[in-house]
């Protein structure tokens, strides 16, 4: 295996070099939490990417099995005393076991025939179809061929670009709904362009760096400019935020834009707590929620973007005193992009974990800002039983300001 990542940097090996083997690690991975085994953790994972750069270790069907079986969430990153990005490394092989394997037969296949053409052939969405009963309803037509591209408030003030992701577009348009009625109520004005694409989050997850690259392209081109980039997907905010300039090679002129880009994309958490400010948004809210809600952190915000308390603002200006927390508003819901997929029975152990955890903090609906972790948990309650209804936040700000 070479250390070298996509761009051809040493990253990788330089990560590899600077763990300790001290497995503090293994205390946060939701993985190893279940099983317990060594290799399940990210010092366990660092360990195989080793052995595989000296060449102890083939790039074999066992070592991807090993590898996929991680759920990219940062747990271990975040808690790493040296700051060994594991989700590098795993990312890293994943890509040349992609090449290697040939996964495309794998993760590459095009939708079914009974699935909406509407869906492009890329999306992330695709790779939901591998998991059977995974499978969301797709609506059709999409959040964005249903609204013209461009929404104007009467008095406009600033140009917001609205980047939907796949999961806002075809499976809950009511978030996108919920995010032009805010903004424009704040007199923004909302582009939604239909040139956008899918973020590439799973396609990077999977390895797929070819597709994840083309993707990054074709969303840089469609978000060119200066205006400022809203994201209410967590993960489509990660990529676009960090993923996308390190997509790039140094000196290739594609990083620049891709820095451009992350330089003015804001989760819509943090463009309203903070550009608009919390005092025009507490001004504007006429009925608190009146029932007990609480906040999922999703990975790829509260570690992807270090953006925890934005959201949490919010909705305490939409509830009040009837925001509570959990005590595992922090541990990941088993999703991972392509993780319920590849990992099914494990991505659904993390889940009962986290629906346990709702349900014991007596909360009537979870919010959360990340439509990926949506699915999810929905999942997880109507399989349970658990009658908890899950939102977005922008959906409970919309409603507490009359929307
Ligand atoms: S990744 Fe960090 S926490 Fe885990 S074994 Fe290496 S140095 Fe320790
Ligand atoms: S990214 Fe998450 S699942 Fe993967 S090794 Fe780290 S803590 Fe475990």
């Amino acid at each position: 295996m070479k250390t070298t990542d996509e761009n051809g940097s040493k990253s990788v090996s330089a990560e590899i070099d600077n763990c300790a083997k001290c497995g503090s690690c293994r205390s946060v991975c939701p993985v190893f939490a279940e099983y317990g085994l060594e290799k399940k953790a990210a010092r366990g994972k660092i360990a195989l990417c080793q052995a595989a750069s000296e060449g102890a270790l083939p790039l074999s069907e066992g070592l991807d099995e090993a590898l996929e079986d991680c759920l990219l969430c940062l747990a271990c990153t975040e808690n790493c005393s040296r700051g060994v990005q594991t989700h590098k490394i795993v990312k890293a092989a994943r890509a040349q076991l992609f090449r290697k394997l040939a996964k495309k037969e794998k993760y590459g296949a095009p939708f079914p025939a009974a699935l909406p053409e509407a869906v492009p052939e890329r999306s992330g969405l695709r790779y939901f179809l591998h998991g059977g009963e995974n499978i969301p309803p797709i609506r059709c037509p999409s959040f964005r061929k249903t609204h013209a591209e461009s929404f104007q408030a009467a008095e406009p003030g600033d140009t917001v670009l609205f980047f939907t992701g796949c999961f806002i577009d075809h499976v809950f348009p009511a978030v996108g709904e919920a995010v032009l009625k805010v903004f424009t109520a704040l007199q923004c004005r909302v582009v939604a362009t239909d040139s956008q694409g899918c973020c590439g989050a799973s396609a990077v997850a999977s390895g797929d760096m070819e597709t994840a690259r083309s993707l990054a392209v074709e969303n840089i081109e469609a978000f060119d400019g200066n205006h400022p980039v809203i994201v209410a997907c967590a993960s489509g905010g990660r990529m676009l935020k960090f993923e996308y300039p390190e997509i790039f090679g140094e000196g290739d002129p594609r990083r620049k834009k891709a820095e451009s880009l992350a330089a003015r994309t804001f989760d819509i958490s943090e463009y309203l707590a903070e550009r608009i400010g919390m005092q025009v948004i507490s001004s504007r809210i006429k009925d608190r929620c009146r029932q007990p809600l609480t906040y999922h952190d999703p990975c790829q915000l509260s570690r992807g973007q270090k953006i925890r308390n934005a959201p949490r603002t919010l909705l305490e200006a939409a509830c009040g005193e009837n925001l509570i927390e959990t005590r595992l508003s922090n541990l990941c819901c088993g999703s991972g992009m392509v993780y319920g997929v590849s990992c099914p029975e494990t991505s659904k152990k993390i889940l009962s974990k986290k629906i346990e955890d709702l349900i014991r903090s007596g909360a009537k609906t979870v919010a959360t800002g990340c439509p990926v972790c949506m699915r999810q948990l929905s999942k997880g309650c109507r399989d349970r039983g658990a009658n908890i209804e899950i939102r977005h936040t922008i959906e409970i700000l919309a409603e507490s300001m009359g929307l």
